[in-house]
């Protein structure tokens, strides 16, 4: 018979870091977990929330963006049923909870070096050992199993048929949320947090962050746009900005300029159609009657505004992410690039992509033409309508005598 096997991994998560990520991945695997919960603690029971501590909703979204960044989405949920409960998050209530939601299933409770060696002292001990199995991992290199062991015998004769195994983390990670807060406060540890956890951080100013958001470096800046999207679409966002500094090193184009508008491109790419057009009403971006119905073509220019609003980017930059999806009559080099290396960049894979990649780098006039009627074909086939901006496109490159031969 199908036993679900569920692994459970609580903690302040404040701010989940590189350690937790790692314990989470390493655990799904070694336990084979069909299922993976990370439940952020409301009132943790053995510890105060410092001051400081950010809302429950950042410690929840940032949380979810771990649970993202192991790109396992049939597998990894965040769970806020400890955030939803009044009163301290004891987890034998948790698990109790779970069990009731989960009938027949295996619970696996998550925990590192500290928590293991102190459960003897949690909130109803016996009742954790029974409704689930510990799973303990070091989280540092003297975590083996001298210090795991006595604990383990000594949970295992107090409380007879406890199910416990110790798993070894192959990455260890040795920080502390406690190390990281003091760290950020000092405007440092991002090396330590997923780039999508430590974007959010910068951006909603957590943790005594001061990030000027006009001003970012590189690594920020795509920590950012890391931040404001799906995990499963930073490749191809690496990809546009890598392809995007070398068309402009070959074209002669600001590379600083490409990169920064490969990184932020897709940035709003996963907002509601409603989001998009709160962004383009209060930016005053004038919207057609196509565009208010095809969030795909929203997103450049409400990318192009949070570049320049909130990124403090220049017009180079705003307008190479505005036309990147429909592209326009009469373009500038930067612009080109972006729409081409958004096109071709190493992870697009269609029947094509080769004599695309090669007309870029002989001439990019062709190549953007091979992509504008690419797009148009497609959007006929599937019986859409094409938006007036790629048509004039292509009509502004065939009248200056461009050809998709190059
Ligand atoms: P704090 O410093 O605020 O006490 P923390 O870094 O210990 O936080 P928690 O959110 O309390 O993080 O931890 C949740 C769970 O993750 C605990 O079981 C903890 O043992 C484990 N854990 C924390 N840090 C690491 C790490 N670096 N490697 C592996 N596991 C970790």
């Amino acid at each position: 018979m199908f036993t679900l096997k569920i692994g459970i991994f609580g903690g302040t998560f404040n701010p989940p870091h590189l350690g937790h990520l790692a314990a989470a991945r390493t655990a799904v695997d070694a336990l084979g977990l069909d299922k993976l919960l990370i439940i952020p603690a409301a009132i943790p029971p053995h510890k105060e929330l410092p001051e400081g501590t950010p809302a429950p909703e950042h410690r929840l979204a940032m949380a979810e963006k771990t649970a993202d960044a192991l790109l396992l989405p049939e597998v990894v949920e965040v769970s806020s049923i400890e955030l939803d409960r009044a009163g301290k998050s004891y987890t034998s209530d948790t698990l109790a909870r779970l069990k009731e939601e989960y009938p027949g299933a295996e619970l696996w409770l998550l925990m590192g070096t500290d928590m293991f060696l102190t459960l003897h002292l949690w909130h109803e001990p016996e009742r954790i050992l029974e409704l689930a199995g510990i799973c303990a991992f070091g989280r540092t290199e003297q975590d083996g199993e001298e210090v795991f062991a006595p604990q383990r015998e000594h949970l295992q004769r107090t409380f007879p048929g406890a199910k416990i195994t110790t798993i070894t983390l192959p990455g260890l990670v040795d920080v502390s949320s406690t190390q990281l807060r003091e760290l950020l406060a000092k405007g440092e540890g991002g090396e330590y947090l997923h780039p999508a956890v430590y974007g959010y951080i910068l951006m909603n100013g957590l943790y005594g962050t001061r990030a000027d958001l006009k001003h970012l470096d590189i690594p920020e800046l795509r920590a950012c746009s890391s931040s404001m999207v799906m995990q499963k679409r930073v490749r191809h966002i690496r990809g546009t900005e890598e392809e995007a500094v070398r068309l402009a090193r070959r074209w002669g184009a600001d590379e600083n300029y490409a990169r920064r508008a490969g990184i932020l491109h897709d940035c709003t790419k996963y907002l509601t159609g409603p989001e998009h057009i709160a962004i383009c009403e209060r930016y005053g971006v004038p919207l057609d009657d196509l565009e208010r119905t095809a969030p795909k073509l929203l997103h450049s220019k409400t990318g192009a505004c949070m570049a320049r609003h909130i990124f403090g980017e220049p017009d180079e930059v705003f307008n190479a992410i505005f036309w990147h999806t429909t592209a326009k009559a009469d373009m500038t080099t930067l612009e080109k690039i972006l729409y081409v290396a958004d096109y071709m960049e190493p992870n697009r894979d269609f029947d094509g992509v080769e004599r695309l990649r090669e007309l870029a780098y002989r001439d990019l006039d062709a190549a953007l033409l091979l992509g504008v009627e690419t797009t148009i074909q497609e959007m006929r086939d599937r019986q859409l309508p094409v938006h007036t901006n790629t048509l004039q496109a292509q009509a502004w490159l065939r009248d200056h005598g461009v050809t998709t031969e190059g």
